[in-house]
């Protein structure tokens, strides 16, 4: 009879147990349930869609992530005061605002580029499960950069207080390493500051280095020197030309800078020194048809591999245009625009014989603690040029730096290439925009920059010291 009744204890105390632990069960499979469906659902155009109410929803759940500079080093980071409060500090103020973007009044740069991973959190399950138990937030994924603090504060201060763009990026790996664009502003006080951001004559939210669009000026002597080698097998030898510092083009002329005589010239003398009257003159003669061909394979007027908003750049030029606008095309004073982007991709494809990256931003997410979620790899966009075409151009850059426009940039530190342009955009010829391509190369990855400096005047002057200023800081150590 005792015994009976334990058993029976033991039966209703088991039955208890079981039913307990069908409850926590089926509590734990709605949790599950719920985090799957929590991450499964929310596609990365609708998290990444700054005008959906669902956002908020992340935004309400997940502490936004950090951005880190290659390095480690922090870029952006929210804080959360005791109350809940949370504000998103940028430590170094506006030296990477237009790359890094804002997060407050919309969103731009990495912080949109990244919204789907900075409001994603990879902490670990249990935590997790916990903090959603608790009503808690979770904290996002920090976003690993492709960019160097070094490089971008050597860029941001080498453009002081100049409007214009700087791009940095490695031709063999398609990593930005440096994106400047100036006027810039506090990433973390748009917000407060709106109404002067956004009615600035001056388009401080403008990302110039991706949208501005500009005249080339002789940096097109590039494409230009590529179609006139193209129409003579490779061979640059039969040129010759007799610089007397001006060309007449119907009843106006066009000078070379300062009117300068540069006399007699072989091709390759033509491009360091960069004569305008050569490169007209050539431009005259040169095949409309084949220098179209040219300009589509470099990516004019097409869509460009850029996750970030940018400008298409634009060229045209007809069989029936005049020969005033094929020799001011020539020399890249035609109709011709570019984005400071697009130069840096052209000139880091010469630098990498021909192939360009994909540019590359970002290097992988990581949970808050610093473990792997996603490595983005880099990626192989296609040949622009052939690699015999990117070797020649490249020793025709090489003689700017030895012997040409670009010659402070002759280093023992670094072998540097590339080409100045200065680029009218004004009836008053005295206004011109300072510009750089070209890239070095020494006892590091090769590093390929674009330079714009606005109504600065020749690229020589304002444009070559602040890539020197960059290649400089990176071979430095
Ligand atoms: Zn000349």
């Amino acid at each position: 009879m005792k015994k009976k009744k334990s058993r029976n204890r033991e039966k209703r105390n088991s039955r208890e147990y079981t039913n307990v632990l069908w409850i926590i069960t089926g509590v734990f499979a709605l949790m599950v349930g719920y985090l799957v469906w929590f991450q499964a659902t929310e596609s990365r155009s609708v998290i990444n869609n700054p005008y959906n109410a669902r956002l908020n929803t992340f935004e309400e759940r997940v502490v936004r992530g950090s951005i880190l500079a290659s390095d480690g080093q922090i870029l952006a980071y929210t804080k959360v005061a005791e109350d809940g409060t949370e504000s998103r500090i940028y430590p170094f103020d506006c030296t990477f605002s237009h790359v890094l973007g804002y997060a407050d009044y919309g969103k731009t740069g990495l912080e949109d580029m990244g919204n789907f991973q900075l409001l994603t959190s990879n902490a670990y399950f249990v935590e997790r499960f916990l903090n959603e138990l608790r009503g808690d937030k979770n904290i996002g994924d920090s976003l690993v950069t492709t960019l160097d603090v070094d490089l971008q504060t050597a860029a941001h201060d080498a453009l002081g207080t100049r409007k214009g763009a700087v791009v940095v990026m490695e031709p063999a790996t398609g990593n930005i390493r440096a994106l400047v664009s100036k006027p810039d502003y506090d990433p973390g006080k748009v917000e407060e500051n709106w109404s002067e951001l956004s009615s600035s004559r001056d388009s401080i939210l403008l990302n110039r280095a991706m949208q501005g669009l500009y005249p080339p000026g002789s940096t097109f002597k590039t494409v230009t020197l590529l179609s006139y080698l193209r129409e003579h097998q490779m061979d640059g030898s039969g040129y010759a030309f007799h610089c007397t510092g001006s060309v007449s083009v119907g009843n106006s002329s066009i000078s070379c800078y300062h009117g300068t005589a540069h006399g007699d010239l072989d091709l390759t003398e033509a491009f360091a020194r960069s004569c305008n009257s050569a490169f007209a003159d050539m431009g005259r003669n040169l095949d409309v048809e084949s220098l179209q061909t040219l300009s589509d394979q470099l990516l004019f007027d097409s869509d460009l591999p850029l996750s970030f908003p940018y400008s298409k750049s634009s060229f045209s030029l007809d069989e029936d245009d005049g020969e005033a606008l094929r020799m001011m095309t020539a020399i890249g004073q035609g109709d011709t625009l570019v984005t400071p982007m697009h130069m840096a991709m052209l000139v880091s494809a010469v630098a990498n014989d021909g192939v360009l990256m994909v540019p590359r931003f970002m290097d992988r997410t990581e949970n808050y603690t610093g473990q792997l979620v996603e490595r983005y790899s880099t990626e192989t966009y296609g040949e622009l040029m052939t690699a015999e075409e990117a070797g020649i151009l490249q020793e025709y850059m090489r003689a700017a730096v030895e012997n040409g426009t670009a010659s402070a940039l002759d280093s023992d530190a670094y072998m540097a290439a590339g080409k100045t342009g200065t680029a009218e955009y004004s009836s008053d010829k005295s206004k011109s925009h300072a510009w750089f391509i070209g890239y070095a190369a020494g006892d590091k990855p090769d590093l390929a920059v674009c330079v714009l400096v606005e109504e600065a005047g020749s690229g020589s002057e304002y444009a070559v010291p602040i890539a020197k200023r960059i290649f400089d800081a990176y071979y430095a150590d």
